[in-house]
C-alpha cells in the first residue's frame, strides 16, 4: 500500500479532521494500493480559509512571476515522467505506454498557461462618451473550487490549476476520489513552488468533500469536470451563493462517415479514439454515423480492427486497451450492454465482460441499433459504440445531432465542402475533420447543450476565471 493519508492545505500535510480514509483501488486486480484522507466540512473550511488569506497577495503578482511558478512546476513534472506515469497507470488503469504521453501533456499546458497569464488583456480602451476614457480590467474572480474526473487525473488538474493559477486566483483542488494518487504527488511538487494558500488539495467523495466545497460561501468560482447530472447538482448547489460555475460534462461522441470516406482511414481512427483509455474519454467517438453507400465497406474495416485490440495487464508495454477505472463503472458499462443485447441491434464483437479480477470490458462494436435506444442516447463512457446506417448526409447531421450531448463530433469525407457544411450543422463544441480526438493546449474545449458550458484550454480558460471591470475616467476640462 501507499500510504498518501494527508491533504495539502495552506502549506502543510494534513489528515481529515476526523481521521477518516478512503481506499484506493487498482482496477487491473481490484486489490487496494492506498488510502487517503475522506475530507469533511471542516477540512473543506480550512482549505477554502487559507486559500481566501492568500487570495490577497497572489492577485498582486505581477503575471510574469505567476508565469515563472508555473514553469517551474512544468520543469519539476517533466523531471518526474516516468513517477507519474506509473503512478496513472496503477491508479487509472491505464496501459503504462500511454500515460508518459499524458504527462507530457500535462507539462506542456502548464507551459501554455504561464504563457497565456502574460496575454490576457482587456478589450477596449477610449472615449465612448465625449470627456471621458472608459477601459476594461480583467481581474481574478478570487478563490476557485476545481473539481476533476477520474478519466484523466493529472492531465484534467493542470487543465483546471492552470488558467486558475495564472489568472491570479487561488484554488482549492478536489481530486476525484478513485484516482487522486498523481494529484497529490503534483501538490509535492507545488509546495516547493507556490506560497502557502495559493494551492490547496484535498481529497474525498463528492458527497462529503465536493458538495460542501461548491456550497462554501468563501468560494467565488467552481470549475467541475465530471457526469452531465453532477453538473446539474453542482449547479443548483452554486446558485444559491450564486457562484460562477464552470461545467465540462459528459459528451455521445459521432462520427460521421460519408460515402466518400476511406474506410480504412476511419476504422484506423475509430480503433484509436473510441477504444483510448477505454472508450471513457468524453469527447470518444461513441457513435458511427455510415453512409448506407459504404456501411458494408467500413463495418468489414472497423470490426477486425477493434477486435485486433491487445486488452490485458496495463503494466505490460504491449496493452493496448486496460480495465475501466473501478468496480461501479464496470458494472454500470455492463448494465448498458447487457440492456442492449434485450433491444434492436447486432453485437459485431465484444458484449461481455473479461474473466479477471481485474474491471475489463471487451471492445465492443453493436450495429443497427436503434436512434431512441439508451445505448444511443445516453453515455456509456467505456469501449462500445454503436453503428447506424444514415441514407444521405442531411440524415447523418439530423442524427449526430439528436442527443443532449454537444461536446465532440467528427466527420470523415474527401469533399471539403461537405465537410465544411458538416462542420457548420453539427451541434459540438469540436468538430474534426478526417480525424476524432487530437487536443491542443491553444484551442478551446467546453460542450454545448448539456456537455456544459464555459471554455477550457485556450486563451478562453484563463478568462473563464476573470472578472470584467469597467473603469471610467473623467477627464480635465
Ligand atoms: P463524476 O461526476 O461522478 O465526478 C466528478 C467529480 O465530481 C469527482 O471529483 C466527484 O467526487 C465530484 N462530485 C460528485 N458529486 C459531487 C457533488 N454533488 N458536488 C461536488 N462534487 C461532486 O464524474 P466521473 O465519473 O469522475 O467522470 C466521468 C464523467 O466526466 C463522464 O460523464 C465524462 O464525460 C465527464 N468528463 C467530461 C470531460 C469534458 O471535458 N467535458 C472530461 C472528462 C470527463
Amino acid at each position: 500500500m501507499i500510504e498518501h493519508d494527508r491533504n495539502y492545505i495552506d502549506g502543510e500535510w494534513a489528515g481529515a479532521s476526523d481521521g477518516g480514509t478512503l481506499d484506493v483501488v487498482d482496477p487491473a486486480t481490484g486489490q487496494p494500493i492506498a488510502a487517503v484522507p475522506a475530507c469533511t466540512r471542516a477540512d473543506v473550511d480550512r482549505a477554502v480559509s487559507a486559500a481566501r488569506r492568500a487570495a490577497g497577495d497572489w492577485s498582486q503578482t505581477t503575471p510574469g512571476e505567476r508565469a515563472e511558478m508555473l514553469l517551474a512546476l512544468a520543469d519539476a513534472v517533466l523531471r518526474d515522467v516516468d513517477g507519474f506515469a506509473r503512478l496513472e497507470s496503477l491508479n487509472a488503469g491505464k496501459p503504462i505506454g500511454t500515460t508518459a504521453g499524458e504527462v507530457r501533456s500535462a507539462a506542456d499546458r502548464l507551459r501554455f498557461f504561464a504563457g497565456a497569464a502574460r496575454c490576457l488583456e482587456g478589450r477596449a480602451a477610449g472615449e465612448y462618451v465625449t470627456g471621458y476614457t472608459s477601459m476594461t480590467r480583467r481581474e481574478p474572480v478570487g478563490v476557485a473550487a476545481l473539481i476533476t474526473p477520474w478519466n484523466y487525473p493529472l492531465l484534467m488538474a493542470v487543465t483546471k490549476l492552470g488558467p486558475a493559477l495564472a489568472a491570479g486566483n487561488t484554488a482549492v483542488l478536489k481530486p476525484s476520489e478513485q484516482t487522486p494518487l498523481t494529484t497529490l504527488r503534483l501538490a509535492a511538487l507545488a509546495a516547493d513552488i507556490f506560497p502557502p494558500g495559493v494551492l490547496n488539495v484535498l481529497t474525498g467523495d463528492g458527497t462529503s468533500t465536493g458538495a460542501p466545497l461548491v456550497e462554501h460561501p468563501g468560494v467565488d468560482i467552481v470549475s467541475l469536470t465530471g457526469d452531465s447530472a453532477t453538473g446539474k447538482e453542482v449547479a443548483q448547489a452554486a446558485a444559491r451563493t450564486l457562484k460562477r460555475v464552470h461545467l465540462e460534462l459528459g459528451g455521445k461522441a459521432p462520427a460521421l462517415v460519408l460515402d466518400d470516406a476511406d474506410p480504412v482511414q476511419v476504422a484506423s481512427a475509430l480503433r484509436s479514439s473510441a477504444f483510448w483509455n477505454a472508450g471513457q474519454d468524453c469527447s470518444a467517438a461513441s457513435r458511427v454515423l455510415v453512409s448506407a453507400g459504404s456501411y458494408d465497406r467500413v463495418l468489414d474495416e472497423l470490426v477486425p480492427a477493434v477486435s485486433s485490440l491487445r486488452v490485458g495487464d496495463p503494466q505490460d508495454p504491449g496493452t493496448e486497451m486496460g480495465p475501466v477505472a473501478h468496480r461501479e463503472h464496470r458494472d454500470r458499462v455492463m448494465g448498458f450492454v447487457d440492456r442492449a443485447r434485450s433491444g434492436k441491434g447486432t453485437f459485431l464483437t465484444g458484449g461481455t465482460p473479461v474473466d479477471s479480477p481485474g474491471f475489463f470490458v471487451a471492445p465492443t462494436v453493436l450495429s443497427d441499433v436503434d436512434q431512441h435506444s439508451e445505448i444511443v442516447q445516453r453515455e456509456v463512457f467505456g469501449p462500445v459504440i454503436t453503428v447506424q446506417r444514415v441514407e444521405d448526409d442531411e440524415a447523418a447531421y439530423a442524427l449526430a445531432n439528436d442527443v443532449v450531448y454537444g461536446l465532440g463530433a467528427s466527420v470523415f469525407t474527401r469533399d471539403v465542402g461537405r465537410a465544411m457544411q458538416a462542420a457548420r450543422k453539427l451541434r459540438f463544441g469540436t468538430v474534426w475533420i478526417n480525424d476524432h480526438g487530437p487536443v491542443t493546449p491553444e484551442m478551446p474545449w467546453g460542450g454545448f447543450k448539456e456537455s456544459g458550458y464555459g471554455k477550457e484550454r485556450s486563451i478562453y480558460s484563463l478568462e473563464e476565471f476573470t472578472e470584467i471591470k469597467h473603469v471610467m475616467v473623467k477627464l480635465p476640462g
